[in-house]
């Protein structure tokens, strides 16, 4: 493989900027552009070791930057090839000056991600480890980092390879009865069969439930705050926010402004929208609103729909448990301005599917008992960031599609059918599990999943 080279870290003014040569010839490379001071020379640097020296532009004899250089000797590094890092000071000038000297003198700019892709194709990384070096970079808390951290350490890859393993074992006694069907012992009872397959789609399916729930800690969940004018919605996103609002965006196009922030209640990340109401109406501009927040209700994942309590329910309220009632989402009922006191009946909210909670926006009473209700349903409390949900769209589609054909594995199984369709789908299954953890990835999968990383990871 070519020797490529990249600004690892961000081009923006630090401490320092870490310049990676990576390939057969990093470390040539490496001693072209810069020269230890003393009597060292690069290429007789041992692997983990490091030199302080210039670097310097070989044309020109003209000192660039004083640097660090760390070198690192195949297969002792992040790629599994010989690997040289030059430590410059943290400037963007000085940063993209020693990358074009290093272009200049034998490397290639490296793609986004190239360098952890060496890394997967020296089997360095399964694909999902991969994966969660750009998870350890994106992750904006302590779960999503230790998830991260425990994909990376294999959790995962172990769990998916461990089912693998089960589905491969059947598989060859699967295909001893193929090939033998009329021999008088056979590798494998139907109850045996049965049993496995029933076992391997438990353990699928345990995965995929907890995805739905680390998805959630990752990403934060999507929020819509609804309720007529004056019921105090935006005074219970001031509330959420702990402050009074100062960056308020307007989503584009619009002529009612949708307000989104992004407030931590306990572990969880709620984003928040705060919508125009949803009421029919025959006004131009406001039905443009009406069908945004609808449309916003109808993608999100939670609505906290909020009523002032402080006079009876109108029309406008009934339009919107009306509206509610037919949405089917995790739904909270807040009954806001609790401090005074209540003029509604309890009975107009029920046949909803929602946790009902008192609440005084202005004072922030009832917002712990909202915090709460939050994790409550997103299961945030039974949640175990140790149990390793995957990082992606690309895992969470291989294993429901390993589940849904292990599924009809089992059902093949049950029907006493031949054991032909069952193999057939088990190996469709194993085959699945192999691409999530990359051992059968096609070259396409692994391209798409590199474009994501930056340049220089
Ligand atoms: P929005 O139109 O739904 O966003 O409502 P606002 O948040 O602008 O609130 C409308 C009015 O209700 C404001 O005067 C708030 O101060 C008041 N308000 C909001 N929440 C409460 C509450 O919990 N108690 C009382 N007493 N007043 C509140």
């Amino acid at each position: 493989m070519s020797t490529v080279c990249a600004v690892s870290t961000p081009l923006a003014e630090g401490g320092i900027a870490v310049i990676r040569i990576s390939g057969e010839d990093a470390i040539n490379a490496a001693g072209r552009v810069f020269t230890p001071f003393g009597d060292k020379s690069v290429s007789e640097m041992q692997g983990y070791t490091c030199a302080y020296g210039r670097v310097i532009d070989p044309a020109t004899g003209e000192t660039v930057d004083d640097a660090v250089l760390t070198v690192f000797r195949a297969p002792h590094s992040y790629t599994g090839e010989d690997t040289a890092e030059i430590s410059c000071h943290g400037g963007v000038y000085v940063a993209k000056r020693v990358l074009r000297l290093c272009l200049e003198n034998g490397c290639w700019q490296a793609d986004r991600g190239e360098f952890t892709k060496r890394a997967f194709l020296n089997g360095k990384l399964s694909l999902t480890q991969a994966e969660a070096v750009m998870d350890t970079i994106s992750a904006r808390g302590e779960a999503s980092l230790r998830s991260a951290r425990l994909i990376r350490e294999g959790r995962l890859f172990s769990r998916i390879d461990g089912i693998k393993q089960e589905l491969v074992t059947l598989l060859g006694k699967l295909a001893a009865w193929v090939d033998y069907p009329e021999e008088e012992l056979p590798e494998i009872t139907s109850e045996e069969l049965k049993a496995s397959l029933y076992d391997a789609c438990e353990k699928l399916s345990k995965v995929l439930r907890e995805y739905d729930c680390g998805m959630v800690f990752r990403t934060g969940i999507d929020t819509v705050i609804a309720g007529k004018p004056n019921v105090g919605k935006s005074t219970l996103m001031n509330t959420l926010l702990g402050y009074e609002r100062s960056i308020v965006t307007e989503a584009a196009g619009t002529t009612r402004d949708v307000i989104e922030e992004t407030v931590k209640l306990g572990e969880l990340e709620l984003k928040l929208s705060d919508t125009a109401g949803i009421r029919e109406t025959g006004d131009a501009v406001e039905k443009i609103g009406v069908s945004l927040a609808r449309k916003r209700l109808a993608d999100c994942a939670l609505v906290i729909a909020v009523f002032d309590t402080s006079s009876p329910l109108d029309s406008e309220d009934r339009e919107l448990l009306g509206y509610l009632r037919e949405l089917n989402k995790k739904l909270i009922i807040v009954l806001n301005k609790s401090d005074l006191g209540s003029k509604v009946d309890a009975s107009e909210f029920e046949k909803l599917n929602a946790r009902i909670l008192e609440l005084s926006a202005k004072n922030g009473e009832g917002v712990s008992e909202l915090t709460e209700a939050v994790s409550q349903l997103f299961g945030a409390d039974e949640y175990d960031p140790a149990s390793t949900v995957f990082a992606n769209e690309r895992q969470h589609r291989c294993a429901q599609e390993a589940y849904d054909a292990l599924k009809q594995a089992l059902a093949a199984a049950e029907a006493e059918e031949t054991f032909d369709a069952v193999t057939v789908m088990t190996d469709l299954a194993a085959s699945r599990l192999m691409e999530l953890t990359g051992e059968k990835a096609t070259e396409a999968v692994v391209d798409e999943v590199f474009s994501k990383f930056c340049v220089g990871k």
